[in-house]
């Protein structure tokens, strides 16, 4: 995948500043970070989202992002760190190489995550399983 920036990296054609690699998977630190250590964890193969990806691949690269939280919070006292990843451009994918952002979050950092949330639909809850688990 030449045109992907992700995968650029992994091969040494971008630079990247590494926080943690395995065999499978690498940790960067995101260049537009939203909080201090804020890093990507990628699988070294290229998959688009969480549509394509194996889910051998998918279990080597949380196992990273579970290592890359114990680093921070053994090296960095860090406790408090917000998991994110967006698959579909609807989602806000904006580089389509899979990815997990770790954005670690301290009081008054100015950051807000918020949903705009519809508790009135619990009503359609039914109708929506119906359509879900329907052969
Ligand atoms: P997303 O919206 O989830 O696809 O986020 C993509 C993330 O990749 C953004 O937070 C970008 O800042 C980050 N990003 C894009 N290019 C690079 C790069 N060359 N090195 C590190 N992070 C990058
Ligand atoms: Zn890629």
């Amino acid at each position: 995948m030449d045109d992907c920036i992700f995968c650029r990296i992994v091969s040494g054609e971008a630079p990247s500043w590494k926080v943690y690699e395995t065999e499978t998977t690498y940790a960067f630190l995101d260049i537009h970070p939203a909080s201090r250590y804020h890093a990507l964890v990628i699988p070294k193969q290229h998959y688009t989202s969480m549509f394509d990806i194996p889910e051998t691949v998918l279990q080597d690269v949380i196992t990273t992002v579970k290592r890359v939280c114990k680093l921070y919070e053994e090296k960095l006292g860090i406790r408090d760190i917000q998991v994110i990843s967006n698959s579909g451009a609807q989602a806000q994918q904006e580089v389509f190489h899979l990815h997990f952002h770790i954005v670690p979050r301290t009081y008054g950092d100015g950051q807000q995550l918020r949903w705009h949330t519809h508790p009135e639909w619990t009503r359609d809850f039914d109708a929506m399983l119906s359509k879900l688990h329907k052969d």
